[in-house]
């Protein structure tokens, strides 16, 4: 019988390749939900495609999506809105498998509904997890959600971890035979700028990621390394090791996703050409492998594999992301309420690149930081730490 899927955030590049797997595998899995926010034409021409039960926009995106049903002659799609509507589907009793691809905070109650009502939730939404961290993690416990990392360097590192390793306490220390975690960055478009040549980058620059096509948040984040920051914090909680066990390696060809290594002398590595489909693919079947059209690596037409520490001198998000997780509590939520404001102001060229880590550490020294005791305090402080972030923003700004 084939799985029933529903994909949160279907228009953007995740959702795309989650349905280019899905597309070759018809006979084990089923669209049956699908979210979009902003992208309504290419909602429809998903719609066409694979014939989802229930659709979920914005209130204010129905009328037009309405209209285009009817030209299409798209019947049978119920539509359904806004939060609530994310949270439904998500937690929806005929969904087996939830993919979380809707780009930050906006993403974490659905993925929360998902994890509470027991899915199999593929997390690519790491903003979600950085905010809500042990919350998310005991909810999983409590519902025996199967959370499997969609994000490509966890993929690697869950691949290279020994059997059985989620079963163990959750003390923060490396378990059966485990050491450390190498987690590797591209190092992103501007690993070779200097500080003066990092203030001028433009968007487009920013964007334009030499290994990987993304969304423009996280090609962002990929470029000020803030995107490393957040895999920190979301490696921290996926396999339950504190950060000081976490190394991050720079390794600009991409193609060891990262590594797991022993108390024997072993380094366990993942490695694949770079392409989002092959770690998708794998949360999907786990634990068992299936297709996809990713070529395997030729090791004879690969020259070399390089290997250096980052400079967080000139990437001072990592090193924030560090400092917030060592903090702990609503440290990492601050963290990423400033840096999404920060990295919208970027896009809207309100700030310039080196300014988004400026924004990220001043919110930091300015919002109060406590326990996270429940999603609604997260919430809170979220909305604080945006608004502290936008003012700061403004003080910055042209
Ligand atoms: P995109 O920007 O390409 O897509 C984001 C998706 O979320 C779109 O479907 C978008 O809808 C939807 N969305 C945006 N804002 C909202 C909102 N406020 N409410 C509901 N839905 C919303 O991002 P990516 O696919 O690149 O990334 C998605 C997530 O996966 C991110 O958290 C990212 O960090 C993570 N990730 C991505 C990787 C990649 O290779 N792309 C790799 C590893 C992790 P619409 O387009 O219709 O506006
Ligand atoms: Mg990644």
């Amino acid at each position: 019988m084939s799985q029933s899927v529903c994909i949160l955030g279907v228009t953007g590049s995740i959702g795309q390749s989650t349905l280019k797997i899905l597309q070759q595998h018809p006979e084990q899995y089923a669209v049956f939900a699908v979210t979009a926010h902003s992208r309504m034409l290419e909602l429809v021409e998903i719609c066409k495609q694979y014939h989802p039960k229930i659709v979920v926009v914005p209130v204010g995106k129905v009328e037009e999506l309405q209209q285009y049903f009817k030209q299409h002659q798209l019947t049978n799609i119920e539509i359904l809105t806004d939060e609530a509507g994310l949270i439904a589907v998500a937690e929806h009793r005929d969904v087996d498998i939830v993919m979380a691809a809707i780009v930050g905070a906006a993403g974490l109650l659905p993925t929360l509904a998902a994890v509470k009502a027991g899915k199999r939730v593929l997390l690519a939404n790491k903003e979600a997890l950085v905010m809500s961290g042990d919350l998310m993690m005991q909810a999983a416990h409590d519902s025996h959600a199967e959370l499997l990392p969609v994000d490509s360097e966890h993929n690697a590192i869950f691949q290279c971890l020994p059997e059985g390793y989620f079963q163990n306490e959750r003390n923060g220390q490396p378990k059966q035979g485990v050491s450390r975690i190498l987690l590797t960055a591209s190092g992103g478009p501007f690993l070779n700028h200097s500080l003066q040549q990092l203030k001028t980058v433009t968007v487009a620059q920013a964007c334009k990621h030499p290994k990987w096509s993304m969304g423009q948040k996280i090609s962002v984040d990929s470029a000020t390394l803030m995107n490393k920051g957040l895999e920190l914090i979301e490696a921290c909680h996926l396999f339950a090791i504190s950060e000081q066990f976490i190394t991050v390696v720079v390794h600009p060809q991409s193609i060891i996703h990262s590594m797991v290594q022993y108390v024997d002398g072993s380094t366990l590595a993942q490695m694949g050409n770079p392409d989002m489909c092959t770690p998708i693919a794998h949360a999907l079947a786990w634990p068992k492998r299936i297709k996809t059209h990713v070529p395997a690596l030729d090791l004879f037409v690969m020259q070399q594999l390089d290997f250096q520490e980052p400079d967080t001198t000139r990437f001072p998000a990592l090193k924030l992301a560090r400092q917030a997780m060592q903090s702990g509590g609503l440290a990492p939520t601050i963290l990423n309420a400033a840096n999404e404001i920060a990295v919208a102001a970027f896009l809207n060229n309100r700030i310039g690149f080196t300014e988004i880590s400026q924004v990220v550490e001043h919110t930091l020294n300015q919002v109060e930081t406590g326990a996270a005791e429940s999603i609604e305090l997260i919430l809170q402080v979220d909305q604080l730490a945006r608004s502290t972030a936008e003012k700061i923003v403004m003080n910055h700004g042209s």
